[in-house]
């Protein structure tokens, strides 16, 4: 029987288990052209990418349980020290130097705009978000970067207050986890999985 693959970390050591390797049967490949002669075969392969988050791990830890992660440079000798950023960088983009990790969600609650936004109606490969796809960039107070995100419910408009909603039910702990709404919408009416933390 087959297991998807697993990952733990124990004793300082990457643990796996289950199935990380599938046997696909081989097809032919044949010339249509010439009397369906063999010409080869797929060889089908699965890959299985063992990411690690390193530093950011917190950031998608939390998402899940409805909290917003960001990092501040407090290194006194920084030219730009208070710097807060969100995405959740780990290390300080002017010095360089390991930033503090901070809760950032009653912020993020109460002052994301949308700074700016686009409209996609053709996706890439993969894609499990609604279309159209409205991506936006969420701003908020006393932050120094500029997040990209979707909205899931609502239309955009520069300058729109948005609130964020996580996938507390069944989290993937990726940044599908994180995604918003305009303001007002009942926690009823978010899509299956998300709730506002
Ligand atoms: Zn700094």
């Amino acid at each position: 029987m087959s297991i998807f693959g697993t990952v733990q970390v124990k004793d300082g050591k990457y643990k796996i288990k289950g199935d990380f390797h599938h046997i696909t049967p081989n097809q032919p490949i044949r010339n249509a052209d010439e009397g369906w002669r063999l010409v080869g075969v797929t060889n089908p392969r699965e890959i299985i990418h063992i990411h690690t988050y390193g530093g950011e791990a917190p950031f998608f830890e939390n998402l899940g349980k409805g909290k917003i992660y960001a990092t501040r440079c407090d290194n006194p000798d920084c030219e730009f020290k208070g710097t807060i950023y969100l995405p959740f960088r780990i290390h300080c983009a002017d010095c360089l130097s390991k930033n503090t990790v901070i809760d950032l969600t009653d912020v993020c609650k109460t002052t994301a705009r949308i700074h700016s936004f686009m409209i996609c109606e053709r996706s890439g490969a993969f894609n499990t978000l609604e279309k159209p796809i409205k991506f936006i960039n969420v701003e908020f107070d006393g932050v120094d970067t500029i997040l990209m995100s979707y909205l899931q419910i609502g239309n955009p408009a520069i300058g729109d207050k948005v609130v964020p909603i996580f996938r507390t039910v069944n989290p993937t702990y990726t940044i599908q986890d994180l995604s918003w709404v305009v303001e007002g919408v009942p926690e009823s009416d978010l899509p299956e999985g998300f709730t506002y933390g």
